[in-house]
């Protein structure tokens, strides 16, 4: 049987693993943590039991054809409950923006804030569904590993006029300053200020109104556990609590993996989760990398860090809707501070998931449990001291939370622990500890991103958030899409 090696236990190396398995190959997972998810992993303190990371689960028909390729149907393992609103956007002034449901019941919104671009809304919408045809249901799961495929992908990319942003694109539709801000922070989502992220990423605007949006039963890592326990029962094998110290190659071909115990593992093919330039930058030899040399990624635009404070309370505030964005007062030169200036600045926009909201069984009895996410500089954009500056930024962010939406929070405060970029980088070994890899941008997309099957090293694959087609839950479980495409292509 061919063996395969997959390194990292995110939804990418998790959804590889599975389709490596259905392919028929041996597979092992080796995972640095002593548990699964990567960026999804399950914090618990205190009674209290947290997402680390992802909370929007969107197109669910990606986890559906996961548990299909073994025969089995995904709701038999996980139930995915649906999320209303699917986001409430709440702006400076703290007008509240219900988004989600009908296209009529977001109409309805909008009529509360401008009547006016109730029209430019639906030719939004109608641009959405244009770039999600061809960048996701044409583009997603194809790889780009030679510039023909590229090629191929230019005439549509420039017929939808990927080189605009996603800025431009929503404000050349809505002229309400609020509205221009709800609508366009789809790039947040997957590591890209939307003043620089080609408008293609609007897509995810038709994603979640295709698909809608919802939530594990029991939180994202009953996902994590779905899949995880999926793998187990058709014998994919994992060794948890292990570091990949190299990847071995032999005649420019990964040959297996040497573990940081010592120990070595043979394999023909190895499918790497970690982020594509950690891995360049250290687990490969120097002499295979004629492309990804230190210099050109050092060129490469990383994505924002994430400050994310964690915290449960002794009362519940049913009030707080699943996923909350508070906007601070400024938008573009936030976004700015954050993506060139790399200065932290004294305001912040803030998202805030409060899981008991759809799941009531998140939150332990009489109690609430949440946590509000900041995005902020990377470690290479801004040389902050975490462990310094964190418990003080902690601080401000439940001051304002507690000023905003959550009155008398501090107050109620029973557990509350935070992550900072330096828990990206040296726990998730994400380069600059940025919360999502490389920026989304065109010159980073596609073709310019990350290979799924490397250019230095016959053998190698990527999957995960710095490779085809990108960050985000739907992005990174389709890459082992891309990875099982070519994979039937070569044994064809
Ligand atoms: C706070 C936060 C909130 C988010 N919210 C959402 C959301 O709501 N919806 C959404 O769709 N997306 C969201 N995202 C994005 C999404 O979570 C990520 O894009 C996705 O989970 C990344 O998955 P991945 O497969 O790239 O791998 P990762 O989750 O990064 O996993 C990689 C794994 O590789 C392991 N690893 C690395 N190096 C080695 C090594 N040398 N040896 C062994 N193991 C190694 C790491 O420990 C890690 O477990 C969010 C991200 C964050 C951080």
């Amino acid at each position: 049987m061919s063996r395969s090696l997959v390194v990292g236990g995110g939804f990418g190396g998790l959804a590889a693993a599975l389709r490596l398995r259905a392919l028929g190959h041996d597979v092992t997972l080796v995972e640095r943590h002593g548990d699964p998810g990567g960026r999804a992993r399950v914090l618990s303190r205190e009674g209290f039991v947290f997402d680390a990371g992802p909370t929007v689960v969107t197109a669910p028909f990606l986890f559906d054809e996961l548990f299909a390729l073994f025969g089995e149907s995904r709701a038999d393992h996980v139930e995915f409950l649906p999320v209303s609103p699917w986001y409430r956007m709440v702006d400076a002034g703290g007008r509240s923006f219900d988004y989600g449901g009908t296209v009529a019941e977001t109409l309805a919104e909008i009529a509360r804030f401008a009547p006016e671009d109730q029209e430019g809304y639906r030719a939004l919408l109608a641009a959405s569904k244009r770039l999600f045809k061809t960048g996701f249901e044409e583009l997603a799961d194809q790889p780009f590993g030679s510039i023909k495929d590229m090629i191929r992908a230019l005439p549509a990319l420039i017929r939808l006029r990927g080189d605009r942003t996603v800025a431009q694109l929503v404000n050349r539709h809505l002229k309400d300053p609020s509205l221009r801000m709800f609508f366009s922070i789809q790039p947040l989502l997957v590591g890209g200020n939307p003043f620089d992220t080609s408008s293609l990423y609007s897509l995810i605007h038709y994603l979640e109104r295709k698909w809608g949006v919802w939530y594990p039963r029991g939180g994202t890592g009953a996902l994590v556990k779905g899949l995880v326990d999926l793998a187990q029962r058709h014998g994919v094998r994992f060794r948890f609590g292990e570091t990949v110290a190299r990847i071995n190659c032999r005649d420019r071909r990964a040959t297996g993996l040497t573990l940081e115990s010592g120990e070595a593992l043979q394999a023909e093919r190895v499918v790497v989760n970690a982020d594509p330039p950690t891995v360049y930058r250290r687990l490969l030899p120097d002499v295979v990398r004629r492309k990804w040399t230190d210099k050109r990624l050092d060129r490469l635009k990383y994505s924002m860090g994430l400050f994310v404070l964690y915290f449960g309370t002794d009362q519940p505030y049913p009030d707080v809707a699943h996923h909350t964005i508070l906007f601070g007062p400024r938008y573009r030169e936030h976004l700015e501070d954050i993506f060139h200036k790399g200065c932290l600045a004294d305001d912040f926009s803030l998202y805030l998931h409060r899981p008991s909201a759809t799941d009531p069984g998140m939150a332990p009895v009489g109690c609430d449990a949440f946590y509000v996410l900041s995005p902020v500089p990377n470690l290479r954009d801004a040389a902050i001291d975490w462990d310094q500056v964190g418990p003080v930024y902690a601080e401000k962010i439940l001051a304002s939370l507690e000023e905003r939406v959550m009155p008398g929070l501090r107050r109620h405060l029973k557990t509350a622990f935070h992550l900072t970029p330096t828990y990206f980088r040296d726990g998730l070994l994400t380069t600059h500890g940025t919360g999502f890899s490389i920026q989304p941008i065109l010159t980073q997309s596609a073709w310019f991103r990350f290979h799924n099957r490397s250019e230095e090293v016959d053998n190698l694959y990527f999957v995960g958030a710095g490779t085809h087609p990108g960050a985000g839950l739907p992005g990174v479980v389709c890459s082992a899409k891309v990875v099982e495409n070519l994979l039937r292509k070569e044994s064809a």
